[in-house]
């Protein structure tokens, strides 16, 4: 089989689609979707995802060539294991989406928007990952969402949890730290992103990692990855999961700005880092009558962008736990 990231790339359907080595036996499902089943049973399922926003690479590059390494039988798996490719027509762009943010569709919100690219593969996407929570019955189910964010921030890796009634599995959360994230953010609501998805409907431990700035295909400076890299190595061959020098800084969300109408104003500089922080009172964004305003003593802002569209969310404001 030809690279899976190249092949993905080419759009083609392979001309194998099944195949097995030593450890376990592959599956190619979708463009961009490949499983993994070790021969060994194994209590525990994976799903490990990157380019769901194309210009992402640098978790592509990290990834793929384990992947490759995978189906050719030079190394195994200690979990059963699900790989994807988010959105295959952006990544061949290098474009964050072609039509839409794919990361906003999921949970069947996709019902709200009009046909698109990133509408056609989130169906495929919420199917493919039914398919396979429902292959197995496994006790743990892992969703690791690697990212890379746009701007500058004050913590460099980080992730962002979805929101869940239940309190979150602790081994998962200390793998994070091992993986060199220094934050963890803790969403209060629902959200359309790939890893809530995976949370509500089939209970998985989910985060969205955030793994350092966003650069094109051949420019992305690995050795900022190493951390991350090892520990998911380490994760994927079933290695005990190390204990972490310095846990990372909880933050849990204290409130959404929503640009609601074309008159909405951001009140931050263009190249705001995410985690800057703002004082008590400070007004934060406004949109005709309503303001967003700092409530608690100190709130620190993630993912600014005054320019989404209507109805979307221009940034999340943080506190420290
Ligand atoms: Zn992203």
């Amino acid at each position: 089989m030809v690279s899976f990231l190249t092949q993905t790339l080419v759009g083609q359907r392979p001309s194998v689609t099944t195949g097995g080595n030593s450890h376990g036996v592959w599956q190619w499902w979708e463009e961009g979707v490949l499983t993994f089943t070790p021969h060994k049973a194994v209590d525990q399922a994976l799903l490990l995802s990157t380019g769901i926003h194309g210009n992402e690479t640098a978790p592509v590059e990290l990834l793929m060539p384990w992947v490759d390494n995978l189906l050719s039988g030079k190394t195994g798996v200690a979990w059963r294991l699900m790989v994807v490719l988010g959105n295959p027509a952006a990544l061949r762009e290098q474009r964050r989406y072609v039509h839409t943010d794919i990361n906003r569709l999921f949970g069947g919100r996709w019902r709200q928007h009009p046909d698109s690219t990133e509408r056609e593969r989130v169906q495929i996407l919420e199917q493919m990952v039914h398919r396979f929570w429902h292959a197995g019955a496994e006790s743990r189910r892992w969703h690791l969402d690697m990212h890379t964010a746009i701007r500058d921030s004050f913590h460099p890796r980080f992730g962002v949890l979805p929101f869940r009634a239940d309190t979150y599995d602790t081994e998962f959360l200390r793998w994070l730290g091992s993986a060199g994230l220094e934050a963890l953010v803790f969403h209060q609501q629902p959200a359309g992103t790939f890893s809530h998805f995976t949370s509500e409907r089939f209970n998985a431990s989910s985060c969205t990692l955030e793994l350092g700035k966003a650069r094109p295909f051949g420019d992305n400076d690995l050795t900022a990855f190493t951390e991350t890299h090892h520990a998911l190595e380490a994760l994927l061959a079933g290695a005990p999961i190390p204990d972490v020098a310095t846990e990372p800084q909880r933050y849990r969300v204290t409130q959404q700005m929503i640009r609601q109408s074309p008159d909405f104003i951001l009140h931050m500089a263009e190249d705001t880092w995410n985690f800057t922080p703002f004082m008590k009172g400070t007004c934060l964004a406004e949109d005709g009558v309503r303001q967003n305003c700092v409530e608690k003593e100190e709130e620190y802002v993630l993912f600014p962008n005054p320019n989404v569209a209507l109805g979307l969310r221009a940034g999340l404001m943080l506190e420290k736990i």
